[in-house]
């Protein structure tokens, strides 16, 4: 069987919109896109009187290379975001199938479902926060198109082991897609799970410039799995989703400076992350930092209704995550500058003092 088979029939049998972009490229004179023949005033919107690239060759060569996969097994969208909902979208039929997702995680997968009228099946992490596999395995049925797992988890910090992961690809074959959120990987000491794709057709893999690449404004976020799953995500996702100024802002993100850029300020948030937890967990009215190998920390308090109100007074914004499970007493605070988590300090210390 093809991993296609656990997509929706009707979208693998669709006739998708073909734009003038795709139809024709080339050319020196462009009268097929309807588009304005003359550039727009100012500087930043220099090129966006034509319709941008669906999916630009350099920016997909830069990432495959970046990832480490062949070009027709990445596909670039408007963040991870959009390639959650397409999978979604493409994957479970509405009023039928379903995704597993394992609580406290990220909400867009949930999300996600709801407005596909997928349903959404729980299964909790463990009080320390691991994924349990047997559990997620048990709780597979034959609706559950996706599975979704986050490493490093957002909100809690945690990777799951490569073992584990290997193991619900191999499981899941021919009954499910695993979707991999590797979205702070970069501030992780494991390397990413994307290797396995050839391995494993059922395996997709998130990746994103949102975070350790600065450049969440720009939105761009990669989708890395089987060339086929790819090819279908693409017949229907929007003829045009990647702005112009955008797919420069990640070419300049991905150059040999932008590089040096990101490293240099992941090395940062790795030693903050570790300064910041050890000095988090002498403070009187910390009940516990959580181990994380993300660039946040989520941290149980006393009074973390307090503290975030304290943070707020001083200016200081943090998240509220005290509506997750098992997370009712916990903040979950952004490794910023050096200058920044100092600042987070002091607020602290005279709060509980
Ligand atoms: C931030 C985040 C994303 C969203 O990333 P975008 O590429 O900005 O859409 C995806 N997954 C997790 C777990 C995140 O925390």
């Amino acid at each position: 069987m093809s991993v296609l088979d656990l997509a929706r029939p009707e979208i693998r049998a669709m006739q998708p919109y073909s734009s003038a972009r795709m139809e024709a490229s080339g050319g020196r004179i462009l009268l097929n896109a309807n588009e304005s023949a003359w550039a727009p005033v100012g500087d930043a919107g220099q090129g966006c009187n034509r319709y941008p690239d669906p999916q630009p060759a350099a920016l997909i060569d830069a990432l495959a290379e970046l990832y480490g996969v062949h070009h027709d097994q990445l596909l670039v969208g408007r963040g991870s975001d959009e390639a959650i909902d397409l999978l979604v979208r493409a994957f479970c039929r509405a009023g039928q199938d379903a995704i597993a997702i394992q609580p406290p995680t990220f909400g867009m997968y949930a999300v996600c479902a709801r407005i596909q009228n997928a349903g959404v099946i729980e299964v909790p992490l463990s009080s320390s926060f691991t994924l349990d596999v047997d559990a997620v395995l048990a709780a597979i049925t034959p609706a559950v198109k996706l599975v979704f797992v986050c490493t490093p988890n957002n909100p809690t910090g945690q990777p799951i082991p490569h073992g584990d992961i290997e193991h619900l690809a191999q499981a899941l074959r021919g009954r499910a897609l695993l979707v991999v959120d590797e979205a702070y990987l970069e501030f992780a000491d494991a390397d990413s799970v994307a290797g396995l794709i050839d391995r494993y057709d059922n395996l997709a893999v998130l990746r994103t410039l949102s975070k350790a690449w600065a450049l969440a404004g720009a939105r761009i976020g990669s989708l890395l799995a089987n060339s086929e799953v790819i090819a279908l995500l693409r017949r229907i996702m929007p003829p045009y989703p990647l702005p112009l100024p955008c797919v420069a802002a990640a070419l300049e993100g991905l150059s040999a400076q932008g590089r040096a850029s990101a490293f240099e300020h992941i090395r940062v948030v790795r030693a903050e992350r570790s300064r910041m937890a050890s000095a988090l967990a002498t403070l009187p009215g910390v009940r516990e930092v959580l181990p994380s190998q993300a660039n946040f920390l989520a941290v149980r308090f006393d009074d973390a209704g307090g503290v975030y109100q304290r943070l707020l007074a001083e200016g200081i914004v943090v998240r509220d995550v005290r509506r997750y499970p098992n997370l009712g007493d916990a903040l979950r605070i952004t490794i910023g500058t050096p200058e920044e988590n100092a600042r987070v300090l002091t607020v602290l210390q005279g709060a509980m003092a």
